[in-house]
């Protein structure tokens, strides 16, 4: 057997395979014990008129190949959630329906970049970015966040070559840390990408997940001139719906040269998002059912965001996002993140997730998910504050 050189880049596994694989490999009293705050998969169920608009359309429809693009009814319903949303006027023929934003994310390099360029990536970053930079033999040359720069790195012209760059990769609400980009910070990025001609990247797969009341401070990278030319945005019906094991998402595209690249891509790879799954999709975005259960699971989430940062902050450890994001980002009792996790799992039962997992500059933290039940959570708290570091 033969494995190629881009494969053989990947010198660790998936990290959240890894966490799975923690989890799967303790014995069944062990692993009740164990509060999982590692994985950002959602708890709450999936709204009810999203499942029934599923079914109904499997119950009801004859189910030929999907379109590439995704039904036209649900990319209006998204050119119209833009409108609401962001104030930013688009069309349907600016959307495509993808199946998961980890998929459209891992495939964008594989379109817009050639191996040797350069990908600027964040750090700490969603480690997507840079399994898919590294599979297509790109450089990649790190933004390196800090709380002293409230993960919001400059590009440093010395280090980044901008003849090579095609490719930027930002996530605003941002998975690991929470933080919430300024527009001003997106605008730096945008005039980056037209004097490197590449394209710029825009995750925005937690823009509406807002713990609490409100629509958070998250943005479309389209609200922002110049962003027309240069960006691909990228969203997910997985983390605001509970829908993560439906496999949906969009990428919106405003530019026609790259629309037409990735239309092309698209059409070559994959047959499209199942129209079951569309409807369901089509059901959040529309259904007021859903917007009433969404609202009522964000107070859920703010809740336990209370709880994981009270206990968080008495340990006296610096805690950052919770409020626009479902993550708790905080320091390390001590700078090797991965032996703390261990520590942390060995004597509380508690599973987080190490902040070395998401980029270099990630060492030092850890990662919490809040999607465990109140009480759950609760205890995870007591127990993480009982170990002796
Ligand atoms: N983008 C970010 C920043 C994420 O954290 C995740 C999942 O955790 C995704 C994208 C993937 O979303 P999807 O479930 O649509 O593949």
């Amino acid at each position: 057997m033969k494995c190629n050189a881009a494969f053989k880049k990947w010198e660790k596994p998936y990290l959240f395979k890894e966490i799975e694989e923690i989890m799967s490999g303790m014995s069944g009293a062990e692993s009740e014990r164990v509060i999982p705050l590692g994985i950002g998969d959602p708890d709450l169920p999936t709204p009810a008129a999203i499942r029934k608009a599923i079914i109904r359309e499997h119950q009801t429809c004859y189910h030929g190949y999907p379109t590439v693009e995704g039904r036209r009814d649900l990319r209006e319903a998204i050119a119209s959630y833009y409108h609401q949303r962001f104030g930013c006027v688009l069309s349907a023929g600016e959307i495509m329906v993808g199946m998961g934003a980890k998929t459209d994310l891992f495939d964008i390099p594989h379109v817009f970049a050639d191996p040797g360029d350069t990908a600027v990536i964040l750090d700490p970053a969603y480690p997507v970015y840079c399994d898919a930079v590294l599979f297509n033999n790109l450089e990649i040359a790190f933004l390196r966040g800090t709380p002293e720069n409230n993960y919001l790195p400059a590009v440093d012209s010395s280090e980044i070559d901008p003849g090579k760059t095609s490719l930027i990769f930002l996530c605003y609400p941002n998975n690991p840390t929470g933080v919430v980009a300024t527009r001003s910070y997106v605008s730096e990025m945008i005039d980056f990408a037209h004097a490197c001609n590449a394209v710029i990247v825009f995750d925005i797969a937690y823009v509406d997940f807002t713990p609490g009341e409100g629509n958070g401070l998250g943005f479309s990278i389209f609200e922002l001139p110049g962003a027309e030319e240069v960006a691909i945005e990228v969203g997910s019906f997985s983390k605001p719906f509970s829908m993560p094991g439906d496999r949906i998402s969009w990428v919106a595209i405003r530019n026609p040269q790259i629309m037409n690249c990735w239309r092309r891509y698209r059409a070559n790879r994959d047959s499209g998002a199942s129209n079951y799954e569309q409807a369901g999709a089509l059901a959040a975005l529309t259904d007021p059912e859903v917007a009433l259960e969404v609202k009522k699971n964000m107070l859920i989430y703010k809740n336990r965001a209370d709880i994981l940062m009270d206990g968080l902050l008495k340990m006296g450890l610096q805690v950052y996002g919770l409020r626009n994001s479902p993550y708790a980002w905080f320091t390390s009792p001590i700078p090797d993140s991965k032996s703390a996790v261990a520590k942390f799992l060995k004597e509380a039962g508690v599973l987080l997730t190490p902040g070395a997992g998401f980029g270099p500059a990630g060492e030092g933290f850890l990662r919490a998910t809040l999607f465990q039940p109140e009480d759950r959570l609760r205890e995870a708290v007591n127990r993480l504050a009982s170990v002796n570091f």
